[in-house]
């Protein structure tokens, strides 16, 4: 490629003056210097500046910069190349151009060229100027390169950032950058806002600790970092957050962890989206897929999904559920004759009612119309579970006001019990719905058990509790005496009151068939306080008729003795019946006493003070702890009755029995054998220096009478000793040692 003339002439010139200085080194220098510059991409070029600039040589890079030769461009006196300029940006240049010589430093201008053929190309052009050696002229050299690839490649780069960060910060996600330590690197407007802050400068200064200042659960946030260690990305992380101003919003984040070539973790960074309002609704659309419209109890679906559940936990504990299907009696009726609207507000009541009467751990759904459901978990026995139907049936029987009117419904209840009466839900419901009809053909207001011996055990309770109840109103209420004999002396020192009920129907009713549904019922305090007074009653009486004074003792049931007016009832009785305190004893049982030992010595001692005796009944069957039992304040113990029985069958019985009098001597306590039917175990008792004795072999409980003629010939024979010697043959052969009192009489 040519090189300029002028440029071809000075080079020609200053060679002559270097190969004269330098000898013949320089001259392929200068030709290898000559040949890189016309090689260069671009136009090197010489030029001075005058009025314009005037170009005086070019190299050859001008052809693929301008598309003219180096002679074009050089022609008008060197000014061809200022009218490719745009017009738009000479004045710049000059400016430019002038400002940087002024200051004797380097340019670089950036501008418009029209090429040949009429293509515009974005130039570079870069170089220096001095002083030319005439006047006030500029030589400059410089090169002009041809930048519009890369100006395009730039603006485009500087646009898409530009569009990127419009997108970051106008985006209405939420969008950060955080540090694996938790703290904010970069946020967008959209995260400040959701999170209550007004700019994003605010929130990275305020914000220091992600998982504690934000997170409501903090646990959440460790699971988000658990997950991004494990997979890199979490996507729709759904948790709720705590806003600047304290609200809470439910939150989720799509994010990914970024690594570094070397992969170690730079920062996560992700999208945050507020979606409190979808979750709202979708709660809602839960409550309302699950729940009933009218009453708001759970439907069908929730009571399925809970009885599922509770069938397997009942698995898992052995415990059982029993689900109760309700049915409202004629229902129909009010709904035709009210309306529906008040059909509603019975539904609505009868379902407040009803949850009134259950525990937290119970349900109460509505299957629709008038049908409901009531799961109850863990009522093993009936009793428990008929209670608590007896306490619906009653509260749905309460009467409801209905335009100024009072109505009341009853309703028909039918029980099926997992697992006995079915294993799965469908099941259940059904032999449930069976049961329901059964009760319905009862003449409604009633409940049924699906299975029949449950039904027959309820039955008979019922029966009971009303029987028990017309014993109180009709005073059938008796008590018998038992004596205990003393072994050392052989005589009656004593008395245990026992009740029975004396019904017309099924004569004398033991205890056993009626205490405990007088405990559960309550009832057994009434009945309680009238056993005291006439034991005291019937003990002074037998004093007034100049018989030895002895004690009586009456059995206390647990729920008297939980009751503070215990101390006053037996204060009432001893003053009203005028009987000393001393010959009055109260029973107890282990399991009573055991079961708060510190309050209920409390009692004991209290009742103590007035002067009576205590003693723990049935002893060795409870669990008594022989810590507490040095602080009960109990004069005598009662060994049970099963241990006397097997006296001489069981080698574990005697050494009980023994092990029980040496316990209860060694504490100071006077110990009795109670349920002593044979010689055999009274010749034991005595072999084993037991206190006293009550027994079938020396007396059954009395009537008051027969009592009174007991002691009555007791006294008259004066000899105690000898009716120790008929029940007990070994004494009658002097096999036995006595007490002085006995062996010398
Ligand atoms: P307990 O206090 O242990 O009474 C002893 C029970 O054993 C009485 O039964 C008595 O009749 C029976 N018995 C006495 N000697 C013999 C015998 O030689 N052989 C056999 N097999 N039994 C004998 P009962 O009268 O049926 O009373 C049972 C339980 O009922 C009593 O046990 C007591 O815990 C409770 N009880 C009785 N009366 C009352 C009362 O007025 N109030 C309370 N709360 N409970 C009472
Ligand atoms: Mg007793
Ligand atoms: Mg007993």
């Amino acid at each position: 490629m040519a090189i300029s003339r002028r440029l071809g002439s000075a080079t020609t010139r200053s060679r002559a003056r270097t190969s004269n200085s330098s000898g013949p080194s320089v001259r392929p220098v200068r030709q290898s210097l000559t040949a890189l510059v016309d090689a260069l991409d671009g136009m090197v070029y010489r030029c001075k500046t005058g009025e314009a600039r005037y170009f005086e040589s070019v190299s050859a890079g001008c052809a693929g910069l301008t598309g003219y030769s180096a002679a074009k461009l050089l022609s008008r006196r060197g000014t061809f190349y200022n009218s490719l300029i745009y017009t738009d940006d000479r004045a710049r240049i000059t400016a430019e151009l002038s400002q940087a010589l002024a200051a004797t430093r380097r340019f670089s201008i950036e501008y418009r060229i029209t090429s040949r053929g009429g293509a515009v190309k974005w130039v570079r052009e870069r170089g220096a100027g001095r002083h030319a050696a005439r006047g006030s002229e500029w030589i400059i050299e410089g090169i002009v390169e041809d930048v519009t690839t890369q100006r395009a490649a730039f603006r485009a780069l500087q646009e898409s950032e530009l569009r990127f960060r419009g997108l970051f910060e106008n985006a209405t996600e939420g969008i950060f950058q955080t540090s694996p330590a938790g703290v904010y690197i970069n946020v967008n407007r959209a995260l400040a806002r959701i999170y209550g802050y007004d700019t994003p400068e605010e929130i990275i200064a305020a914000v220091a600790d992600i998982q504690n200042q934000l997170y409501v659960d903090p646990a959440r946030r460790v699971e988000f970092v658990t997950l991004m260690r494990a997979d890199g990305v979490v996507t729709n992380f759904v948790s709720e957050i705590r806003r600047r101003d304290g609200d809470r919003i439910w939150i989720s984040e799509n994010a990914r962890a970024v690594y570094d070539a070397a992969d170690s973790l730079l920062f996560y960074e992700g999208t945050v989206e507020d979606v409190t309002e979808t979750k709202l609704n979708q709660e809602k659309l839960e409550y309302l897929a699950n729940h009933d419209a009218v009453t708001g109890l759970p439907n069908r679906l929730l009571m399925n999904d809970r009885l599922r559940q509770m069938m397997l936990q009942a698995q898992r504990n052995e415990s059982v559920v029993a689900v109760a299907l309700i049915d409202l009696d004629h229902f129909k009726l009010i709904n035709d004759t009210f309306g529906h609207n008040q059909g509603d507000q019975l539904l609505q009541t009868v379902a407040r009612r009803m949850q009134a009467c259950l525990r937290e751990t119970d349900t109460v759904a509505r299957l629709g119309g008038d049908e409901f459901v009531l799961l109850l978990s863990g009522e093993g026995r009936g009793e428990a579970l008929s209670q608590v139907t007896q306490r619906v049936l009653k509260a749905i029987a309460l009467p409801w006001r209905i335009e100024q009117r009072e109505l009341s419904v009853s309703c028909s209840i039918g029980v099926s019990v997992f697992p006995r009466d079915g294993r799965d839900v469908q099941t259940l419901l059904k032999n449930s719905d069976t049961a329901m009809y059964k009760a319905k053909e009862f003449g409604r207001n009633n409940f049924q058990f699906y299975s029949s011996e449950m039904n027959a055990a309820i039955s008979e309770r019922l029966e009971l509790q009303n029987a028990l109840h017309h014993a109180v109103e009709a005073e059938q209420f008796v008590l018998l005496y038992q004596p205990k004999v003393d072994l050392v002396t052989g005589r009656v020192a004593g008395m245990e009151a026992l009740l029975r009920i004396n019904d017309e129907e099924r004569g004398l009713l033991l205890p056993q068939n009626f205490i405990r549904v007088a405990e559960e019922t309550g009832l057994i305090t009434t009945i309680g306080e009238w056993v005291m007074r006439e034991a005291c009653r019937f003990n002074k009486s037998l004093q007034v008729r100049g018989l030895p004074p002895m004690r009586v003792a009456i059995n206390l049931s647990a729920r008297q003795l939980m009751r503070n007016e215990l101390l006053r009832t037996v204060e009432l009785a001893l003053h009203d019946t005028e009987l000393a305190a001393e010959y009055l004893e109260l029973e107890l049982t282990e399991s009573m006493v055991m079961h708060d030992p510190e309050e209920v010595i409390a009692m004991l001692n209290q009742l103590k003070d007035l002067g009576l005796k205590l003693s723990i009944d049935d002893f060795g069957t409870g669990y008594s702890s022989l810590s507490y039992l040095k602080r009960f304040p109990v004069g005598s113990l009662k060994i049970d009755q099963s241990f006397v029985r097997e006296l001489g069958q069981e080698d574990n019985a005697a050494a009980i029995v023994k092990a029980i009098i040496s316990l209860g001597h060694s504490l100071d306590m006077h110990v009795i054998a109670e349920g002593v039917e044979t010689a055999e175990q009274l010749t034991f008792l005595i072999e084993n220096n037991c206190d006293a004795m009550q027994g079938y072999l020396f007396s059954r409980p009395l009537s008051a009478d027969d009592f009174i003629a007991l002691l009555e010939r007791e006294s008259s024979r004066g000899d105690g000793y000898s009716i120790l010697r008929q029940l007990c043959p070994p004494l009658d052969q002097g096999n036995l040692e006595f007490g002085s009192d006995i062996s010398g009489s």
